[in-house]
């Protein structure tokens, strides 16, 4: 038995049809876990559908209008990348559901994964790269106003920059501070970028390869830009530095730890080069970080586009072994 819980439900399947993003993932990642013996069935919990009072915590009263109602534009559902559906509404309320769940687990038992979630691409008034809803921010502001938390951190380690999260995040700044644009400083080196901005009372870091989506990439509290095909041990060390950077700024009640699997070097919408086990030493140094700093962390798994899709599944249940490593220790 796991030391910690797993939220999953057979219903996060997307109904998307044929499409780069791998919507049985989910389950596979499910069936593969209890076939390692890495999971049995107490260890995983089921999630209820986010109601619209927690989605509109985040998302605009119009919007979350247009999704119950099928009224989006053709631009707008061109935009989101996947074709709509009221059924995709349900999944992507239910893995809204699944982060609150995943979040507040993590408070009992320091971490908790959902096996799904990651919609880091969605903003309040529009999705964008296959997210409709963005479960994560859903889930910290479910937090904040039960009062379980004040205060989150979100670690972004999907290939492609957390837009998403970057404008939800920047949107709760008060009119007197500084824009994050105004605030940001960067410190370069040959081969990366590091920016920085003011954060109010959740504090963003995206890790992703400059060279890809999205284009516009609205400032997290902390970005690092990486070159194109990056390694494991360059990939790394940029972790560890935004990681102790972030800390020093700013105090966590709880880590949101985005865990794509996408700067694997297969993948087929990602540029970096790491390997398997430097994506499994990735989940174990922000989960050693976590642990070392009493800070309970929530993981979800946004992307993953590998030509195998048994190595996006590895992935994913790589990260399931690292937390056991590293919790049950
Ligand atoms: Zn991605």
């Amino acid at each position: 038995m796991l030391p910690f819980k797993l939220v999953y439900s057979d219903d996060y399947y997307l109904p998307i049809g044929s499409h780069v993003f791998p919507a049985e993932k989910y389950q596979r990642i499910h069936d593969q876990l209890v076939a390692t013996h890495v999971a049995e069935a107490s260890d995983f919990v089921t999630p209820q559908l986010a109601s619209d009072q927690d989605i509109l915590l985040v998302h605009t009263p119009q919007y979350v209008q247009k999704l119950k109602t099928g009224t989006l534009s053709p631009s707008e559902e061109m935009q989101m990348e996947i074709p709509y559906s009221p059924e995709l509404v349900r999944a992507f309320w239910l893995s809204a559901g699944g982060s609150i769940l995943a979040a507040q687990h993590a408070l009992k038992d320091r971490v908790a994964v959902n096996l799904g979630g990651g919609f880091h691409h969605a903003f309040p008034d529009h999705g964008e790269g296959f997210c409709m809803i963005h479960d994560v921010a859903v889930a910290i502001r479910r937090m904040q106003r039960d009062d379980q938390i004040r205060t989150a951190m979100t670690v972004d380690c999907d290939v492609h920059h957390g837009n998403g999260t970057a404008a939800i995040f920047a949107g709760t700044r008060t009119p007197g501070d500084a824009l994050p644009s105004t605030a940001a400083s960067t410190i370069g080196s040959p081969s990366g970028k590091i920016r920085q901005a003011h954060a109010d009372d959740v504090f963003t870091i995206s890790l992703h390869q400059h060279n890809n989506y999205p284009a516009w990439k609205p400032h997290s509290s902390i970005d690092v830009d990486l070159p194109d095909g990056i390694g494991d041990d360059d990939y790394l060390a940029w972790l560890d530095n935004a990681l102790s950077s972030g800390l020093r700024q700013f105090e966590p009640e709880l880590i949101c730890y985005i865990a794509g699997a996408d700067p694997y070097r297969e993948d087929q919408l990602g540029g970096l080069a790491l390997s398997l086990e430097g994506l499994k030493r990735r989940d174990e140094l922000v989960f050693r970080v976590c642990k070392a700093r009493n800070i309970p962390v929530m993981v979800t798994y946004a992307g993953g586009y590998a030509r195998r899709v048994e190595d996006t599944v590895t992935i994913h249940c790589n990260t399931v072994i690292a937390a056991r490593e590293i919790f049950a220790a």
